[in-house]
Protein backbone atom coordinates (compact mmCIF):
# COMPACT_ATOMS: atom_id res chain seq x y z
CA UNK A 1 0.00 0.00 0.00
CA UNK A 2 1.21 3.75 -0.96
CA UNK A 3 1.74 4.65 2.87
CA UNK A 4 2.54 8.34 2.50
CA UNK A 5 -1.04 9.02 0.76
CA UNK A 6 -2.30 7.31 3.78
CA UNK A 7 -0.93 9.76 6.20
CA UNK A 8 -4.15 12.03 4.50
CA UNK A 9 -6.86 9.31 5.68
CA UNK A 10 -9.79 8.90 2.78
CA UNK A 11 -11.92 12.25 3.44
CA UNK A 12 -9.01 14.61 4.46
CA UNK A 13 -7.86 14.39 1.01
CA UNK A 14 -11.40 15.25 -0.55
CA UNK A 15 -11.77 18.32 2.12
CA UNK A 16 -14.94 17.63 2.95
CA UNK A 17 -14.34 16.64 6.64
CA UNK A 18 -15.54 20.38 7.88
CA UNK A 19 -18.62 20.35 6.06
CA UNK A 20 -19.69 17.14 8.33
CA UNK A 21 -19.74 18.42 11.99
CA UNK A 22 -23.20 16.51 12.21
CA UNK A 23 -21.83 13.16 11.87
CA UNK A 24 -22.00 10.37 14.43
CA UNK A 25 -18.32 10.62 16.41
CA UNK A 26 -16.91 7.63 17.74
CA UNK A 27 -14.36 8.45 20.08
CA UNK A 28 -10.82 6.15 21.88
CA UNK A 29 -11.63 4.10 24.61
CA UNK A 30 -9.23 4.10 26.95
CA UNK A 31 -8.72 3.14 31.02
CA UNK A 32 -12.43 2.27 30.45
CA UNK A 33 -13.28 5.83 29.39
CA UNK A 34 -14.70 6.99 26.03
CA UNK A 35 -12.66 9.68 25.14
CA UNK A 36 -11.56 12.82 22.37
CA UNK A 37 -8.15 11.92 20.75
CA UNK A 38 -5.61 15.20 22.62
CA UNK A 39 -5.30 16.37 18.99
CA UNK A 40 -8.93 17.50 19.21
CA UNK A 41 -9.46 16.73 15.43
CA UNK A 42 -11.67 13.72 13.89
CA UNK A 43 -11.35 12.41 10.66
CA UNK A 44 -13.85 10.78 8.69
CA UNK A 45 -14.83 7.27 7.70
CA UNK A 46 -16.09 7.00 4.10
CA UNK A 47 -18.45 4.98 2.60
CA UNK A 48 -16.44 3.30 -0.63
CA UNK A 49 -19.28 2.64 -2.46
CA UNK A 50 -20.62 6.13 -2.28
CA UNK A 51 -17.88 8.66 -0.78
CA UNK A 52 -21.03 11.50 -0.01
CA UNK A 53 -21.45 8.97 2.86
CA UNK A 54 -19.90 9.60 6.05
CA UNK A 55 -20.06 6.63 8.13
CA UNK A 56 -18.73 8.47 11.37
CA UNK A 57 -15.66 10.59 12.49
CA UNK A 58 -12.77 8.56 14.38
CA UNK A 59 -10.10 10.51 16.66
CA UNK A 60 -7.01 12.13 15.05
CA UNK A 61 -5.15 10.02 17.68
CA UNK A 62 -1.68 11.53 18.74
CA UNK A 63 1.48 9.78 20.49
CA UNK A 64 0.13 11.42 23.82
CA UNK A 65 -3.21 9.15 23.51
CA UNK A 66 -1.07 6.22 22.69
CA UNK A 67 0.82 6.84 25.58
CA UNK A 68 -1.91 6.75 27.86
CA UNK A 69 -3.77 3.96 26.90
CA UNK A 70 -0.38 2.24 27.92
CA UNK A 71 -0.59 3.63 30.71
CA UNK A 72 -4.25 2.34 31.55
CA UNK A 73 -3.13 -1.44 30.13
CA UNK A 74 -0.09 -1.59 32.61
CA UNK A 75 -2.07 -0.66 35.16
CA UNK A 76 -4.71 -3.33 34.61
CA UNK A 77 -1.69 -5.82 33.52
CA UNK A 78 -1.54 -7.46 36.98
CA UNK A 79 -5.02 -8.00 37.96
CA UNK A 80 -5.69 -9.13 34.92
CA UNK A 81 -2.60 -11.65 35.00
CA UNK A 82 -3.64 -12.97 38.44
CA UNK A 83 -7.78 -13.61 37.32
CA UNK A 84 -7.69 -17.14 36.78
CA UNK A 85 -7.53 -18.13 32.40
CA UNK A 86 -11.20 -20.21 32.99
CA UNK A 87 -12.44 -16.61 34.27
CA UNK A 88 -10.97 -14.62 32.07
CA UNK A 89 -12.31 -16.89 29.67
CA UNK A 90 -16.03 -16.87 31.04
CA UNK A 91 -16.18 -12.71 29.95
CA UNK A 92 -15.11 -13.79 26.69
CA UNK A 93 -18.14 -16.07 25.80
CA UNK A 94 -20.12 -13.67 27.20
CA UNK A 95 -18.22 -11.38 24.47
CA UNK A 96 -19.22 -14.31 22.27
CA UNK A 97 -22.85 -13.67 22.75
CA UNK A 98 -22.76 -10.25 22.67
CA UNK A 99 -21.07 -10.37 18.78
CA UNK A 100 -23.89 -13.00 18.11
CA UNK A 101 -26.56 -10.50 18.74
CA UNK A 102 -25.29 -8.01 16.91
CA UNK A 103 -24.17 -9.51 13.83
CA UNK A 104 -26.80 -8.30 11.55
CA UNK A 105 -25.84 -4.57 12.74
CA UNK A 106 -22.03 -5.26 12.64
CA UNK A 107 -22.34 -6.75 9.08
CA UNK A 108 -24.12 -3.73 7.63
CA UNK A 109 -21.64 -1.49 9.80
CA UNK A 110 -18.71 -3.46 8.08
CA UNK A 111 -20.03 -3.32 4.70
CA UNK A 112 -20.99 0.29 4.88
CA UNK A 113 -16.99 1.26 5.90
CA UNK A 114 -15.09 -1.34 3.88
CA UNK A 115 -17.89 -2.02 0.72
CA UNK A 116 -17.16 -5.91 0.85
CA UNK A 117 -20.63 -7.70 0.39
CA UNK A 118 -23.29 -7.91 3.07
CA UNK A 119 -22.55 -12.31 3.08
CA UNK A 120 -18.55 -11.46 2.90
CA UNK A 121 -18.91 -8.81 5.55
CA UNK A 122 -21.13 -11.42 7.47
CA UNK A 123 -18.42 -13.78 7.34
CA UNK A 124 -15.95 -11.50 8.84
CA UNK A 125 -17.90 -11.12 12.18
CA UNK A 126 -18.66 -14.84 12.33
CA UNK A 127 -14.84 -15.09 12.17
CA UNK A 128 -14.99 -12.86 15.14
CA UNK A 129 -17.62 -15.03 17.06
CA UNK A 130 -16.06 -18.35 16.00
CA UNK A 131 -12.61 -16.99 16.93
CA UNK A 132 -14.27 -15.74 20.26
CA UNK A 133 -15.64 -19.09 21.12
CA UNK A 134 -12.99 -21.24 20.12
CA UNK A 135 -10.11 -19.35 21.82
CA UNK A 136 -12.42 -18.55 24.99
CA UNK A 137 -12.24 -22.59 25.15
CA UNK A 138 -8.57 -22.65 25.77
CA UNK A 139 -9.25 -20.77 29.18
CA UNK A 140 -9.44 -23.95 30.54
CA UNK A 141 -6.24 -25.68 28.49
CA UNK A 142 -3.84 -23.45 27.93
CA UNK A 143 -1.70 -26.48 28.16
CA UNK A 144 2.29 -26.61 29.17
CA UNK A 145 3.44 -29.94 29.99
CA UNK A 146 5.56 -32.14 32.61
CA UNK A 147 8.54 -33.90 31.78
CA UNK A 148 11.03 -36.84 33.80
CA UNK A 149 13.89 -34.30 35.55
CA UNK A 150 17.56 -36.08 35.03
CA UNK A 151 17.98 -36.14 38.96
CA UNK A 152 16.11 -38.30 41.37
CA UNK A 153 13.04 -36.04 43.74
CA UNK A 154 13.18 -33.21 41.50
CA UNK A 155 10.21 -31.88 39.31
CA UNK A 156 10.13 -30.77 35.84
CA UNK A 157 7.64 -28.90 33.82
CA UNK A 158 6.98 -25.53 31.82
CA UNK A 159 3.75 -23.34 31.75
CA UNK A 160 2.67 -20.86 29.69
CA UNK A 161 3.11 -17.31 30.73
CA UNK A 162 1.47 -13.65 29.46
CA UNK A 163 3.82 -11.38 27.49
CA UNK A 164 2.79 -8.66 29.05
CA UNK A 165 1.40 -5.75 27.21
CA UNK A 166 0.51 -6.19 23.56
CA UNK A 167 0.26 -3.27 20.77
CA UNK A 168 -2.19 -4.27 18.10
CA UNK A 169 -1.81 -2.84 14.56
CA UNK A 170 -4.39 -4.03 11.92
CA UNK A 171 -5.33 -3.82 8.31
CA UNK A 172 -8.95 -2.75 7.15
CA UNK A 173 -9.78 -6.21 4.75
CA UNK A 174 -11.04 -8.03 7.49
CA UNK A 175 -11.96 -5.46 10.01
CA UNK A 176 -13.61 -7.49 12.96
CA UNK A 177 -12.16 -10.45 12.16
CA UNK A 178 -8.00 -9.90 12.46
CA UNK A 179 -8.84 -7.70 15.42
CA UNK A 180 -10.54 -10.59 16.78
CA UNK A 181 -7.66 -13.23 16.15
CA UNK A 182 -5.32 -10.79 18.51
CA UNK A 183 -7.53 -9.63 20.60
CA UNK A 184 -8.78 -12.57 21.68
CA UNK A 185 -5.49 -14.87 22.40
CA UNK A 186 -3.84 -11.92 24.10
CA UNK A 187 -6.61 -11.63 26.65
CA UNK A 188 -7.33 -15.32 27.38
CA UNK A 189 -3.87 -15.75 27.86
CA UNK A 190 -3.80 -12.82 30.72
CA UNK A 191 -2.14 -9.88 28.51
CA UNK A 192 -4.32 -6.63 27.95
CA UNK A 193 -3.66 -4.68 25.01
CA UNK A 194 -4.07 -1.52 23.00
CA UNK A 195 -5.22 -1.46 19.02
CA UNK A 196 -4.65 0.58 16.28
CA UNK A 197 -7.17 -0.26 14.00
CA UNK A 198 -7.09 0.94 10.45
CA UNK A 199 -7.89 4.45 9.36
CA UNK A 200 -10.18 2.81 6.68
CA UNK A 201 -12.14 0.43 8.93
CA UNK A 202 -12.12 2.24 12.74
CA UNK A 203 -15.90 1.53 13.45
CA UNK A 204 -15.87 -2.52 13.00
CA UNK A 205 -13.04 -2.30 15.54
CA UNK A 206 -14.94 0.38 17.52
CA UNK A 207 -17.98 -2.30 17.74
CA UNK A 208 -15.90 -5.39 18.80
CA UNK A 209 -14.48 -3.03 21.75
CA UNK A 210 -17.55 -1.70 23.11
CA UNK A 211 -18.96 -5.67 22.67
CA UNK A 212 -15.55 -5.87 25.32
CA UNK A 213 -17.07 -3.08 27.59
CA UNK A 214 -20.50 -4.79 27.55
CA UNK A 215 -19.08 -8.43 28.14
CA UNK A 216 -17.66 -7.10 31.15
CA UNK A 217 -13.61 -7.02 30.18
CA UNK A 218 -12.68 -4.46 33.20
CA UNK A 219 -11.46 -1.11 32.32
CA UNK A 220 -7.69 -0.81 30.95
CA UNK A 221 -7.49 -4.35 29.79
CA UNK A 222 -8.63 -3.40 26.44
CA UNK A 223 -7.71 -0.03 24.90
CA UNK A 224 -8.48 1.18 21.32
CA UNK A 225 -6.68 4.44 20.32
CA UNK A 226 -8.22 5.10 15.97
CA UNK A 227 -5.72 7.13 13.66
CA UNK A 228 -3.31 7.09 11.22
CA UNK A 229 -0.29 4.77 10.77
CA UNK A 230 2.35 7.04 10.69
CA UNK A 231 1.37 8.71 14.02
CA UNK A 232 -0.81 6.51 16.54
CA UNK A 233 0.46 2.99 14.77
CA UNK A 234 4.05 4.32 14.81
CA UNK A 235 4.01 5.67 18.60
CA UNK A 236 2.35 2.14 19.74
CA UNK A 237 4.96 0.46 18.11
CA UNK A 238 7.87 2.16 19.44
CA UNK A 239 6.36 2.85 22.60
CA UNK A 240 9.14 1.02 25.02
CA UNK A 241 6.63 -0.44 27.73
CA UNK A 242 4.94 -2.57 24.77
CA UNK A 243 6.47 -5.89 24.97
CA UNK A 244 4.92 -7.01 21.94
CA UNK A 245 3.59 -5.62 18.42
CA UNK A 246 1.04 -7.96 16.73
CA UNK A 247 0.74 -6.85 13.15
CA UNK A 248 -1.25 -7.31 10.56
CA UNK A 249 -0.66 -5.67 6.70
CA UNK A 250 1.58 -5.11 3.75
CA UNK A 251 5.06 -6.53 3.68
CA UNK A 252 6.49 -3.00 3.61
CA UNK A 253 5.11 -1.15 6.46
CA UNK A 254 5.35 -4.97 8.45
CA UNK A 255 9.63 -4.16 7.72
CA UNK A 256 9.37 -0.90 9.26
CA UNK A 257 7.54 -2.24 12.21
CA UNK A 258 10.20 -5.24 12.69
CA UNK A 259 12.87 -2.60 12.67
CA UNK A 260 11.88 -0.44 14.96
CA UNK A 261 10.53 -3.73 17.42
CA UNK A 262 14.66 -5.06 16.75
CA UNK A 263 15.56 -1.58 18.19
CA UNK A 264 13.79 -2.03 21.17
CA UNK A 265 13.72 -6.01 21.52
CA UNK A 266 10.44 -6.31 21.65
CA UNK A 267 8.68 -9.76 20.51
CA UNK A 268 7.15 -8.74 16.98
CA UNK A 269 4.38 -11.15 15.04
CA UNK A 270 4.25 -10.12 11.36
CA UNK A 271 1.10 -11.32 8.59
CA UNK A 272 1.71 -9.74 5.88
CA UNK A 273 1.22 -9.75 2.11
CA UNK A 274 0.67 -12.65 -0.80
CA UNK A 275 0.71 -13.54 -4.30
CA UNK A 276 -1.41 -16.60 -3.95
CA UNK A 277 -1.71 -19.24 -6.81
CA UNK A 278 -4.67 -21.85 -7.95
CA UNK A 279 -2.97 -24.86 -9.73
CA UNK A 280 -5.84 -26.09 -12.37
CA UNK A 281 -4.50 -29.99 -13.84
CA UNK A 282 -5.60 -31.40 -17.06
CA UNK A 283 -7.87 -33.62 -15.20
CA UNK A 284 -9.54 -30.95 -12.93
CA UNK A 285 -13.27 -30.41 -12.36
CA UNK A 286 -13.01 -27.13 -14.53
CA UNK A 287 -16.47 -26.14 -13.40
CA UNK A 288 -14.73 -26.37 -10.22
CA UNK A 289 -12.01 -24.61 -10.30
CA UNK A 290 -13.71 -21.83 -12.37
CA UNK A 291 -16.36 -21.32 -9.73
CA UNK A 292 -13.13 -21.77 -6.96
CA UNK A 293 -10.95 -18.71 -9.21
CA UNK A 294 -13.92 -16.63 -9.53
CA UNK A 295 -14.84 -16.47 -5.35
CA UNK A 296 -10.57 -16.61 -4.95
CA UNK A 297 -9.99 -13.82 -7.34
CA UNK A 298 -12.99 -11.72 -7.13
CA UNK A 299 -14.65 -12.14 -3.59
CA UNK A 300 -13.84 -8.80 -1.52
CA UNK A 301 -13.00 -6.81 -4.80
CA UNK A 302 -10.14 -9.05 -4.88
CA UNK A 303 -9.05 -7.36 -1.62
CA UNK A 304 -8.05 -10.63 0.50
CA UNK A 305 -4.12 -11.26 1.30
CA UNK A 306 -5.16 -14.45 0.15
CA UNK A 307 -6.64 -13.91 -3.07
CA UNK A 308 -6.26 -16.26 -5.81
CA UNK A 309 -4.02 -13.62 -7.79
CA UNK A 310 -2.75 -16.01 -9.82
CA UNK A 311 -4.19 -18.74 -12.04
CA UNK A 312 -1.60 -21.60 -13.43
CA UNK A 313 -3.28 -23.94 -15.98
CA UNK A 314 -2.29 -27.19 -17.82
CA UNK A 315 -1.93 -26.02 -21.26
CA UNK A 316 -4.46 -28.93 -22.52
CA UNK A 317 -6.85 -27.30 -20.59
CA UNK A 318 -5.48 -24.09 -20.56
CA UNK A 319 -8.04 -22.19 -23.76
CA UNK A 320 -11.27 -23.89 -22.47
CA UNK A 321 -10.36 -22.54 -18.74
CA UNK A 322 -9.79 -18.93 -19.54
CA UNK A 323 -12.56 -18.61 -22.01
CA UNK A 324 -15.00 -19.64 -18.91
CA UNK A 325 -13.32 -18.09 -16.36
CA UNK A 326 -13.74 -14.79 -19.09
CA UNK A 327 -17.21 -15.15 -19.20
CA UNK A 328 -18.05 -15.67 -15.31
CA UNK A 329 -15.90 -12.67 -14.86
CA UNK A 330 -17.90 -10.58 -17.14
CA UNK A 331 -20.84 -11.74 -15.20
CA UNK A 332 -20.46 -10.51 -12.13
CA UNK A 333 -22.13 -7.88 -10.80
CA UNK A 334 -20.46 -4.79 -9.73
CA UNK A 335 -21.92 -2.74 -7.16
CA UNK A 336 -22.85 -1.53 -3.10
CA UNK A 337 -22.11 -4.17 -1.05
CA UNK A 338 -25.52 -3.19 1.09
CA UNK A 339 -27.23 -4.44 -2.36
CA UNK A 340 -28.20 -8.07 -2.00
CA UNK A 341 -27.68 -8.53 -5.93
CA UNK A 342 -24.04 -7.45 -6.08
CA UNK A 343 -21.18 -10.03 -6.54
CA UNK A 344 -18.24 -7.67 -6.43
CA UNK A 345 -18.34 -4.46 -4.17
CA UNK A 346 -15.96 -1.22 -4.84
CA UNK A 347 -12.06 -1.32 -3.59
CA UNK A 348 -11.49 0.52 -0.26
CA UNK A 349 -10.36 3.81 -1.44
CA UNK A 350 -8.93 6.73 -4.03
CA UNK A 351 -5.17 5.32 -3.69
CA UNK A 352 -6.28 1.93 -4.25
CA UNK A 353 -8.27 2.67 -6.99
CA UNK A 354 -5.59 4.40 -8.59
CA UNK A 355 -2.90 1.73 -7.68
CA UNK A 356 -4.88 -1.38 -9.39
CA UNK A 357 -5.85 0.76 -12.36
CA UNK A 358 -1.83 1.65 -12.69
CA UNK A 359 -1.33 -2.05 -12.42
CA UNK A 360 -4.12 -2.82 -15.22
CA UNK A 361 -1.94 -0.68 -17.06
CA UNK A 362 1.20 -1.97 -16.71
CA UNK A 363 -0.04 -5.46 -17.38
CA UNK A 364 -1.17 -4.52 -20.82
CA UNK A 365 1.90 -1.67 -21.44
CA UNK A 366 4.71 -3.11 -19.30
CA UNK A 367 4.17 -6.52 -19.37
CA UNK A 368 2.06 -6.97 -22.58
CA UNK A 369 0.10 -9.37 -21.10
CA UNK A 370 -3.36 -9.57 -23.03
CA UNK A 371 -6.39 -7.97 -21.10
CA UNK A 372 -9.01 -10.81 -21.59
CA UNK A 373 -11.79 -9.04 -20.39
CA UNK A 374 -12.35 -5.46 -17.90
CA UNK A 375 -9.69 -3.20 -17.08
CA UNK A 376 -11.88 -0.04 -16.57
CA UNK A 377 -13.17 1.88 -13.47
CA UNK A 378 -16.94 1.96 -13.07
CA UNK A 379 -17.76 5.54 -12.69
CA UNK A 380 -21.36 6.25 -14.37
CA UNK A 381 -24.73 5.82 -12.95
CA UNK A 382 -25.06 3.97 -10.02
CA UNK A 383 -20.83 3.74 -9.21
CA UNK A 384 -20.83 7.20 -10.04
CA UNK A 385 -19.63 7.97 -6.11
CA UNK A 386 -17.63 5.13 -5.59
CA UNK A 387 -14.57 2.97 -6.49
CA UNK A 388 -15.50 0.50 -9.05
CA UNK A 389 -13.37 -1.64 -11.14
CA UNK A 390 -14.89 -4.08 -13.72
CA UNK A 391 -13.76 -7.85 -12.58
CA UNK A 392 -10.25 -8.31 -14.78
CA UNK A 393 -8.38 -11.46 -16.01
CA UNK A 394 -5.47 -10.86 -17.80
CA UNK A 395 -4.45 -14.08 -19.91
CA UNK A 396 -1.05 -15.14 -21.39
CA UNK A 397 0.82 -13.78 -19.05
CA UNK A 398 4.57 -14.89 -18.29
CA UNK A 399 5.34 -15.82 -14.50
CA UNK A 400 8.05 -13.09 -14.16
CA UNK A 401 5.53 -10.14 -15.10
CA UNK A 402 4.75 -7.55 -12.37
CA UNK A 403 1.42 -8.63 -12.36
CA UNK A 404 2.44 -12.03 -11.76
CA UNK A 405 5.01 -11.02 -9.27
CA UNK A 406 3.47 -8.41 -7.17
CA UNK A 407 -0.08 -8.22 -4.90
CA UNK A 408 -2.38 -5.76 -6.71
CA UNK A 409 -4.89 -6.40 -4.19
CA UNK A 410 -7.67 -5.52 -6.37
CA UNK A 411 -10.36 -7.42 -8.78
CA UNK A 412 -7.51 -8.38 -10.76
CA UNK A 413 -6.22 -12.01 -11.51
CA UNK A 414 -3.45 -13.42 -13.70
CA UNK A 415 -3.73 -16.51 -15.89
CA UNK A 416 -0.79 -18.18 -16.71
CA UNK A 417 -0.03 -21.48 -18.75
CA UNK A 418 1.60 -24.59 -17.42
CA UNK A 419 3.06 -27.29 -19.07
CA UNK A 420 3.54 -29.81 -16.11
CA UNK A 421 2.31 -29.92 -12.54
CA UNK A 422 6.36 -29.80 -12.09
CA UNK A 423 6.38 -26.53 -14.07
CA UNK A 424 3.11 -25.03 -12.07
CA UNK A 425 4.99 -25.31 -8.75
CA UNK A 426 7.74 -24.18 -10.40
CA UNK A 427 5.73 -20.50 -10.89
CA UNK A 428 3.57 -21.12 -8.09
CA UNK A 429 6.34 -20.90 -5.80
CA UNK A 430 8.32 -18.41 -7.95
CA UNK A 431 7.16 -15.29 -6.05
CA UNK A 432 8.26 -13.18 -2.66
CA UNK A 433 5.34 -14.07 -0.85
CA UNK A 434 4.31 -17.62 0.75
CA UNK A 435 0.78 -17.66 2.09
CA UNK A 436 -1.92 -19.67 0.28
CA UNK A 437 -1.80 -22.07 -2.74
CA UNK A 438 -4.54 -24.69 -3.90
CA UNK A 439 -4.75 -27.29 -6.71
CA UNK A 440 -7.40 -28.40 -9.01
CA UNK A 441 -6.69 -32.23 -10.11
CA UNK A 442 -8.95 -35.61 -9.52
CA UNK A 443 -5.55 -37.52 -9.01
CA UNK A 444 -4.87 -37.78 -5.45
CA UNK A 445 -0.88 -38.40 -5.84
CA UNK A 446 -0.59 -35.01 -7.49
CA UNK A 447 -2.24 -33.49 -5.09
CA UNK A 448 -0.07 -34.39 -2.56
CA UNK A 449 2.88 -33.80 -4.44
CA UNK A 450 1.84 -30.54 -4.57
CA UNK A 451 1.38 -30.33 -0.60
CA UNK A 452 4.84 -30.98 -0.34
CA UNK A 453 6.27 -29.20 -2.81
CA UNK A 454 4.64 -25.64 -2.19
CA UNK A 455 6.69 -23.57 0.40
CA UNK A 456 3.19 -21.72 1.94
CA UNK A 457 1.22 -21.61 5.23
CA UNK A 458 -1.99 -22.55 3.50
CA UNK A 459 -2.69 -25.10 0.86
CA UNK A 460 -6.08 -26.46 -0.57
CA UNK A 461 -7.04 -29.11 -2.30
CA UNK A 462 -10.00 -28.97 -4.96
CA UNK A 463 -10.70 -25.28 -3.73
CA UNK A 464 -9.77 -21.91 -3.81
CA UNK A 465 -7.05 -19.98 -1.85
CA UNK A 466 -9.46 -18.50 0.45
CA UNK A 467 -11.59 -20.18 3.26
CA UNK A 468 -9.71 -20.35 6.44
CA UNK A 469 -11.03 -21.52 9.40
CA UNK A 470 -10.30 -20.44 12.77
CA UNK A 471 -8.82 -23.77 14.53
CA UNK A 472 -6.16 -24.47 12.08
CA UNK A 473 -3.07 -22.06 11.99
CA UNK A 474 -2.77 -19.33 9.63
CA UNK A 475 -0.06 -17.98 8.04
CA UNK A 476 3.03 -17.34 5.46
CA UNK A 477 6.26 -18.66 4.48
CA UNK A 478 8.99 -15.80 3.07
CA UNK A 479 8.16 -11.83 2.92
CA UNK A 480 4.13 -13.14 3.84
CA UNK A 481 5.14 -13.38 7.65
CA UNK A 482 8.23 -14.08 10.34
CA UNK A 483 7.93 -17.42 11.49
CA UNK A 484 4.49 -16.72 13.66
CA UNK A 485 1.36 -18.11 12.79
CA UNK A 486 -2.57 -16.68 14.09
CA UNK A 487 -5.64 -18.82 15.03
CA UNK A 488 -5.49 -22.80 16.28
CA UNK A 489 -4.06 -23.34 19.60
CA UNK A 490 -0.44 -21.99 17.90
CA UNK A 491 -1.29 -17.88 18.13
CA UNK A 492 -1.02 -19.42 21.87
CA UNK A 493 2.92 -19.55 21.25
CA UNK A 494 2.45 -15.48 20.33
CA UNK A 495 0.63 -14.49 23.66
CA UNK A 496 2.16 -16.34 25.97
CA UNK A 497 5.91 -17.04 26.70
CA UNK A 498 7.41 -20.38 28.00
CA UNK A 499 8.37 -20.75 31.89
CA UNK A 500 10.14 -23.92 32.64
CA UNK A 501 9.91 -24.93 36.11
CA UNK A 502 11.95 -27.20 38.28
CA UNK A 503 11.33 -28.18 42.00
CA UNK A 504 13.99 -29.59 43.72
CA UNK A 505 12.39 -31.76 46.71
CA UNK A 506 15.57 -33.74 47.80
CA UNK A 507 17.25 -31.00 50.11
CA UNK A 508 20.65 -31.47 48.88
CA UNK A 509 22.01 -29.12 46.21
CA UNK A 510 21.47 -31.49 43.37
CA UNK A 511 23.85 -30.28 39.63
CA UNK A 512 22.34 -31.46 36.50
CA UNK A 513 24.48 -32.35 33.33
CA UNK A 514 27.26 -32.78 36.46
CA UNK A 515 26.35 -35.09 39.22
CA UNK A 516 26.22 -38.61 38.71
CA UNK A 517 23.38 -40.42 39.74
CA UNK A 518 23.30 -44.29 39.52
CA UNK A 519 20.87 -47.27 40.15
CA UNK A 520 21.30 -48.16 44.17
P1 LIG B 1 -0.97 -1.35 5.70
O1 LIG B 1 0.36 -1.98 5.88
O2 LIG B 1 -1.08 -0.14 4.87
O3 LIG B 1 -1.57 -0.94 7.14
C1 LIG B 1 -1.74 -1.89 8.17
C2 LIG B 1 -1.82 -1.18 9.50
O4 LIG B 1 -0.55 -0.59 9.78
C3 LIG B 1 -2.83 -0.03 9.54
O5 LIG B 1 -3.47 -0.01 10.78
C4 LIG B 1 -1.95 1.21 9.39
O6 LIG B 1 -2.49 2.36 9.96
C5 LIG B 1 -0.71 0.76 10.14
N1 LIG B 1 0.53 1.48 9.81
C6 LIG B 1 0.86 2.09 8.65
N2 LIG B 1 2.09 2.64 8.73
C7 LIG B 1 2.54 2.38 9.97
C8 LIG B 1 3.75 2.67 10.67
N3 LIG B 1 4.73 3.35 10.10
N4 LIG B 1 3.89 2.22 11.94
C9 LIG B 1 2.91 1.52 12.52
N5 LIG B 1 1.74 1.21 11.93
C10 LIG B 1 1.56 1.63 10.67
O7 LIG B 1 -1.94 -2.50 5.18
P2 LIG B 1 -3.45 -2.37 4.73
O8 LIG B 1 -3.54 -1.58 3.49
O9 LIG B 1 -4.30 -1.94 5.88
O10 LIG B 1 -3.81 -3.90 4.44
C11 LIG B 1 -3.51 -4.55 3.24
C12 LIG B 1 -2.30 -5.43 3.38
O11 LIG B 1 -2.46 -6.30 4.49
C13 LIG B 1 -2.07 -6.33 2.17
O12 LIG B 1 -0.71 -6.39 1.88
C14 LIG B 1 -2.57 -7.69 2.67
O13 LIG B 1 -2.02 -8.79 1.98
C15 LIG B 1 -2.16 -7.64 4.09
N6 LIG B 1 -2.93 -8.58 4.89
C16 LIG B 1 -2.30 -9.69 5.35
C17 LIG B 1 -2.99 -10.65 6.08
C18 LIG B 1 -2.30 -11.87 6.62
O14 LIG B 1 -2.82 -12.47 7.55
N7 LIG B 1 -1.16 -12.29 6.07
C19 LIG B 1 -4.35 -10.45 6.34
C20 LIG B 1 -4.97 -9.30 5.83
C21 LIG B 1 -4.25 -8.37 5.12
Amino acid sequence: MAQAKKALGKSQKNGRGAARAATKKYPNYIGGEWVASASGEWFDNENPADVREIVGRFPVSTAEDVAEAVEAAQDAADRWRRLPAPRRAEILFRLGEILIRNKDKFTREMTREMGKVLKEAGGDVQEAIDCTYYTAGEGRRLHGFTTPAEMPDKFAMCVRQPVGLCGLVTPWNFPMAIPSWKLIPALVCGNTVVIKPAEDTPLSTYNLVKACEEAGIPAGVVNLVAGYGETAGAALVGHRDVRLISFTGSTEVGRIVAGVCAERNAVCSLEMGGKNVIMVMEDADLDLAVEGAVWGAFGTSGQRCTASSRIVVHKKVYKKFTQMLVERAQGLRVGDGLDEKTDVGPVINADALHRILGYIEVGQREDGARLACGGSRLDKGAHASGYFIEPTVFADAAPGMRIAQEEIFGPVTTVIPAGSLAEAVEIGNGVRYGLSASIYTRDVNRAFRAMQEMYTGIFYVNSSTIGAEVHLPFGGTKATGNGHREAGTQVLDIFTEWKSVYVDYSGKLQRAQIDEVNFE
